[in-house]
């Protein structure tokens, strides 16, 4: 496994191309997808095929959304996947997930991401968070950590609210960085997010929850009161029934959507 040539293919750094090779990890995550046939599976960055070899053996048919042209055909050549799959070479990044959309059979979608594109991948798919049932992905520890993180955590960020806006975050296992080819230098976890079917929280401005947690997370030592004194009076909070003296790392979902929809609805 010379120059990171691995199975004929040398790995592409800037697309993220840590293959993954071992057989007990990769049965942990498709039984943890649990794929059935009839639902509407979608794999964004299948590489050289780990993931998808070992799903098709549970199901005929899925998509499949791969950038490297050299993968794509070779996965178009495969004995196997070639009359199973239907592939997109193109990037997930810009990819309109309409186009894969039926009736009643949302989209589960599930990938060992590139790390380097990840969040504002996981953030293109929440457009289309009315169409998708739920994603699986390999994602750096770290970032699975923030995702999943509960108010009063270190880890709870920005990205943690936004992301948990749109749904339940699970964090399934740990893979170790000798699971992959080239071996990454960061450990991985795979993670499963569950799109609410209905948002428990609805922001009236998305744009305004956003700026919300930016002004309270870039300020993270000051209480609330401090951080939102430009945006709104302390009456406000006590009206909203948020305690202004907490910091913003306590502040739940539904407080910051609060926040959040008063802004908008008084500008
Ligand atoms: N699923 C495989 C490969 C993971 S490596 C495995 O687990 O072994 C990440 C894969 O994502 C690579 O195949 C890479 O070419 C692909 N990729 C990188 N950027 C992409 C993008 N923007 N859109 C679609 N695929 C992308």
């Amino acid at each position: 496994m010379r120059n990171n040539v691995y199975l004929g293919h040398k790995a592409i750094k800037h697309l993220g191309q840590n293959f993954l090779h071992d057989p007990n990890i990769i049965n942990a995550i498709v039984s943890s997808i649990d794929p059935k046939s009839s639902e509407n599976l979608v794999e964004i960055g299948p590489g050289l095929g780990a993931i998808t070899e070992a799903l098709v053996q549970k199901i005929d048919k899925f998509t499949v959304i791969e950038l490297d042209h050299n993968l794509t055909k070779r996965l178009r050549n495969h004995p196997i996947l070639k009359d199973k799959l239907t592939i997109y070479e193109e990037n997930a990044m810009q990819f309109n997930f309409t186009k894969l959309m039926r009736v009643n059979n949302k989209l589960r979608i599930f990938g060992n991401l590139p790390y380097n594109i990840s969040t504002p991948l996981i953030f293109h798919l929440f457009k289309f968070h009315k169409n998708i049932q739920d994603m699986h992905f390999t994602l750096q520890k770290e970032l699975v950590n923030r995702l999943a993180a509960q108010p009063g955590n270190k880890a709870y960020s920005r990205l943690t609210v936004m992301t948990q806006y749109y749904c339940k975050i699970v964090p399934v296992l740990e893979i170790p960085s000798t699971a992959f080819f080239p071996k990454p230098k960061i450990n991985s976890a795979f993670v499963r997010l569950i799109l609410h079917d209905n948002l428990p929280y609805p922001a009236t401005s998305l744009k305004w929850l956003n700026r919300v947690c930016r002004y309270a997370f870039n300020q993270r030592r000051k209480t609330i009161r401090n951080c939102y004194k430009e945006l709104l009076d302390i009456k406000i909070l006590q009206k909203l029934g948020i305690n202004p003296n907490i910091r913003p790392e306590n502040l739940t979902l539904k407080e910051f959507v609060e926040i959040a929809n008063w802004l908008d609805m008084d500008r």
